[in-house]
């Protein structure tokens, strides 16, 4: 989302007579788009700010800050940017900066939605489409709801002509990007007020002392995204679409209908679980069970066979004993994963989690579980990439390396594969593979 974004924003300001500076010494202007996900990358911010300081004073550098800011990190930030500006108002930053159009054609911009700018895409093969942003499931770790704020999402007109528009300039991958695409809603459509309603109640506040209420989501899930899909996969042309993030209480019935009747999406499904103990679950405010998952994964898997299932798990969230943390181990064992996230709980200030569980869990009991975790995924993708052994694929060749006349570039299923020969880039290659690794596949050439 951070790339997407940052691809609109360049635009923007090219528009506006800038170029792209190549290094970032060399720039007058710096924007950062933030993350604070996770700690350790508002530590790179911080890292950061001593030298940007002395260009600041020295050479007059201007420096923009946006992004997701956490309310406490942007009082501590105010002083070290000339701007701080919500990505959501960014087309307002050409006149903050002074800056005038040298360009006409920058999009429909209206401050409500900034995902109408139009983007200056870093590739020419794959192209990310932010079709909604936000999010209103207020898992209790995270801060998606106080950075990005409630789910919002792009007409379908909007999205199907960006997407036209690629494919007519040669794009061989879409990549339809949300916190939540679930919960997309298509502002086009009439929807009655139920619909709308389920969406927005998820607000939940954990009072102290007092057990915390939970219960699975009963509501209607949307029909919209897997509409949107359908959409998307009718426009003629040979392309791959691959979306992400699903959160597991939004799938659909529908979602998973769609999987088999629409070819164009790849056979990958990213679905992150976090945990697998219910206890754990609930207290980190999903609304699904390890079980409810797991069948979820069954029928994903039986709708369209052969599809990799990536996930992301938090270890070391607080109150996660052994024994519960053993649970999420089982699930690793039992899914095979292709791919995992790991990371180790950060607690987020203005998260319930942060407000209302303390952050037991040492540091290196964290490392510990992580580094258990990511063995596991170590045998279970390694195994599961020997089974494509001789198999010849249909891959995605992104990369070139003239020196060792190597291609690379990804599967359908979201692995790498590598293969030596003349230039492939921007081609979908059959490739025969014979070489394979936890993380990645090597093979020749089919004839
Ligand atoms: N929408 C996705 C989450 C996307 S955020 C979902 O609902 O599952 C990307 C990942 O960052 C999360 O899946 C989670 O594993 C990790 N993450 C989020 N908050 C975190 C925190 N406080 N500490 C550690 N990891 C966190």
């Amino acid at each position: 989302m951070n790339v997407s974004d940052g691809e609109r924003l360049a635009n923007l300001l090219e528009s506006h007579g800038c170029t792209r500076a190549t290094k970032e010494k060399d720039a007058d202007i710096i924007v950062v788009v933030s993350c604070s996900i996770r700690q350790k990358a508002m530590d790179k911010l911080f890292g950061k700010l001593p030298t940007w300081r002395k260009w600041r004073q020295q050479r007059g550098v201007r420096t923009v800050l946006t992004g997701c800011v956490l309310p406490s990190d942007r009082r501590k930030l105010k002083k070290e940017f000339d701007i701080f500006i919500e990505m959501k108002d960014i087309a307002d930053l050409p006149s903050l900066l002074k800056l005038t159009p040298s360009d006409a054609d920058q999009g429909e911009v209206t401050n409500a939605d900034y995902l109408a700018l139009k983007p200056d895409y870093k590739s020419k093969i794959q192209a990310y489409i932010p079709i909604m942003t936000g999010c209103n499931n207020y898992c209790t770790f995270c801060v998606v709801p106080y950075t990005r704020g409630q789910e919002s999402s792009r007409s379908s007109s909007e999205i199907i002509s960006e997407v036209k528009k690629l494919i007519s300039k040669g794009y061989s991958e879409i990549i339809l990007l949300g916190q939540n695409v679930n919960a997309y809603i298509d502002p086009d459509k009439y929807h009655d007020q139920d619909t709308i309603y389920s969406r927005s109640r998820y607000f939940w506040e954990f009072k102290k002392d007092q057990p915390i209420q939970w219960r699975m989501a009963t509501t209607k899930v949307p029909k919209d995204f897997a509409m949107l899909l359908k959409k998307i996969n009718r426009i003629p042309g040979k392309f791959w679409v691959r979306f992400l993030t699903s959160n597991p209480q939004d799938v659909s019935d529908e979602l998973i209908d769609t999987l088999d009747k629409c070819h164009k999406l790849t056979k990958y499904f990213h679905l992150p679980i976090q945990a697998g103990d219910d206890e754990i679950l609930r207290r980190m405010n999903r609304r699904h069970t390890r079980d409810y998952y797991l069948k979820l994964i069954k029928k994903i898997r039986k709708a369209r066979p052969g599809t990799a299932i990536t996930t992301d798990i938090i270890v070391g969230f607080p109150g996660e004993t052994k024994k519960q943390f053993e649970e999420t181990a089982k699930v690793m064992r039992e899914v095979k994963y292709d791919m995992a996230y790991i990371a180790e709980y950060s607690p987020r200030p203005g998260t319930s989690a942060q407000r209302f569980f303390k952050d037991d869990v040492s540091r290196q009991e964290k490392i510990r579980r992580r580094k258990i975790l990511n063995n596991i995924l170590a045998e279970t993708a390694l195994a599961n990439n020997k089974k494509l052994v001789g198999q010849t694929i249909t891959m995605l060749v992104d990369k070139y390396n003239k020196e060792t006349k190597s291609n690379s570039g990804k599967t359908g299923t979201n692995k790498t594969v590598h293969f030596k020969g003349k230039n492939f880039v921007g081609k979908f290659t059959n490739v025969k593979i014979n070489q394979v690794s936890a993380w990645g596949l090597a093979g020749e050439l089919s004839k």
